[in-house]
C-alpha cells in the first residue's frame, strides 16, 4: 500500500464558521485568493473574512482569478503575498482559484520563472493553502495538482505533495448559487474524474474504493435530475463528497483521456472544463467496457446501471455545447496526443490515432 493523503477534509455545514480556530495555525498574516465574484455571492468570503479577524490574522484579498486560470495571474498573486509577508494563502471557489492559490503560493517562496512551476520541483516549499470549495466538481481541494495555462495559452499541470491543501472546507450552502448549467458541468467534472481514474491501470484498492464512493453518489443524483428532480441539500452533498472522493481518486492515478482531449475545447473554444470531459466520457466507458471488461462490469454493479444507461445519463445531464472546430484545427491538436501520458496508464492498447479518431469524432 502506498498513499499519502494530507489534507484535513471537513465537509459540513458551516464548517469555516465552526472551526475558525484552524486558520490560527498558520501564521498572523494571509492571502486570499477568489474569482471575481461568486466567493463573495455564496458567502464564502465573509466566512472567511470573519474568521480571519476573529484570529486577529490580518488579509490581502487577491480576487482577479479567471476560469482557466493565467500564469501571469499567479506570478502576480504570487509576488502579492510576498510583499504582503503573507504565511499561508486562502484559496476560494471553483478549481480554478483553488489551483492558482497552490500555485501563488509556490510563487511566494520560490524566485522562479513559469516553467520552474511545471518542473513541480522548487527549493522552497510552497506557504501553506487552505482550499474552500464552492463548486462540487474538481476536487481540488484535495489534490496535490494546480492546472496553471501557460503564456502559450495551453492548460498544463504541476503536482508535488508539498501543494496538498492543509484544509479543505466544503459546505454545500456555498453551491446553492451555482447557475444551473455550472452544477451540471462541475458535477460531470467530478463523474469523470471517477470513471477515469477507475479505469486507470495506476489504481490502487483505494483510489478504486474512492472512485467508485464518487461514481455511485453522483451518478444516483444524475438519474434523479434526470427524472426531474430539482436538486435538493441531500443531492447537493451527495455531488459535492462525489467530488471530493473523485479528487481523492485522481490524486492517486491522475485523469485519463476525457481530460486529455478536453483542454483544447477550454483553451480555444471556451468550453467550461467539466463539458469538455464529458462530452468524451460516453466514450471512454464504450472503451473501457470493451478493454477493461470485467472491471466495467463491476462499476455498472456498483453504480446500479449498464453501460448505456450510463451513457444516456451522462448526455442528458451534459450542458448543451455549440461550436466549430475546423479541419485545420484538428489535425493541429491531434499532434498533441502523440505521447499522451494518459494513453500509457489505460487498458487495451490505445494509440494516438484512437485519441485523434475519438476527437474527430465528438467534435
Ligand atoms: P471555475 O473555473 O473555478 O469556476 C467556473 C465559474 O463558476 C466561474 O465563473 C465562477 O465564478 C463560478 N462559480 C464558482 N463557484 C460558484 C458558486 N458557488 N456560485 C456561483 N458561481 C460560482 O470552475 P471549476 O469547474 O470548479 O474549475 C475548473 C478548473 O479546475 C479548470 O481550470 C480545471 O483545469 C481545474 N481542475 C483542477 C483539478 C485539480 O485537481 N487541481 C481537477 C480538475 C479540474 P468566479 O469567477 O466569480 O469565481
Ligand atoms: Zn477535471
Amino acid at each position: 500500500m502506498n498513499f499519502y493523503m494530507p489534507t484535513k477534509i471537513i465537509v459540513e455545514n458551516g464548517s469555516v464558521a465552526k472551526n475558525t480556530s484552524l486558520f490560527a495555525t498558520y501564521g498572523k498574516k494571509c492571502l486570499v485568493v477568489t474569482g471575481k465574484s461568486s466567493a463573495k455571492l455564496c458567502g464564502a468570503l465573509d466566512d472567511v473574512i470573519s474568521a480571519l479577524e476573529k484570529n486577529n490574522i490580518t488579509y490581502k484579498i487577491f480576487d482577479k482569478v479567471t476560469q482557466n486560470p493565467l500564469i501571469s495571474t499567479c506570478i502576480e498573486g504570487g509576488n502579492s503575498a510576498r510583499d504582503f509577508g503573507a504565511e499561508f494563502v486562502v484559496g476560494i471557489g471553483g478549481g480554478s482559484p483553488l489551483d492558482a492559490a497552490k500555485a501563488m503560493a509556490v510563487f511566494a517562496t520560490n524566485d522562479i520563472d513559469e516553467e520552474g512551476l511545471y518542473s513541480s520541483k522548487w527549493d522552497n516549499d510552497p506557504l501553506p493553502t487552505i482550499a474552500v470549495g464552492t463548486t462540487a466538481g474538481t476536487g481540488s481541494e484535495v489534490t496535490q495538482i494546480g492546472v496553471i495555462t501557460d503564456s502559450n495559452g495551453r492548460k498544463r499541470s504541476f503536482r508535488a505533495d508539498v501543494s496538498f491543501p492543509v484544509i479543505a472546507f466544503g459546505d454545500t450552502n456555498y453551491t446553492k448559487c451555482m447557475p444551473d448549467k455550472v452544477m451540471r458541468s462541475t458535477a460531470i467534472d467530478a463523474l469523470s474524474h471517477c470513471i477515469e481514474s477507475y479505469f486507470s491501470n495506476n489504481s490502487t484498492d483505494i483510489s478504486r474504493a474512492h472512485a467508485v464512493l464518487g461514481a455511485k453518489n453522483i451518478v444516483k443524483v444524475f438519474k434523479e435530475i434526470v427524472d426531474g428532480k430539482d436538486l435538493d441539500d441531500d443531492m447537493r452533498t451527495l455531488v459535492y463528497e462525489g467530488s471530493i472522493h473523485g479528487g481523492i481518486a485522481i490524486s492517486i492515478t491522475g485523469t485519463s483521456f476525457c481530460h486529455a482531449l478536453g483542454y483544447f475545447l477550454s483553451e480555444d473554444h471556451g468550453v467550461a472544463h467539466g463539458t469538455a470531459c464529458g462530452m468524451y466520457l460516453p466514450e471512454f466507458v464504450r472503451y473501457n467496457t470493451e478493454n477493461a471488461k470485467e472491471l466495467a462490469d463491476k462499476l455498472f454493479a456498483e453504480i446500479d446501471v449498464d453501460r448505456d444507461t450510463l451513457c444516456d445519463i451522462i448526455n442528458k445531464v451534459m450542458p448543451e455545447v455549440d461550436i466549430n472546430v475546423s479541419e485545420a484545427e484538428k489535425d493541429e491538436v491531434a499532434e498533441r496526443w502523440i505521447n499522451a501520458a494518459c494513453l500509457k496508464k489505460m487498458y487495451g492498447n490505445p494509440t494516438s490515432e484512437l485519441l485523434d479518431s475519438i476527437v474527430r469524432k465528438i467534435v
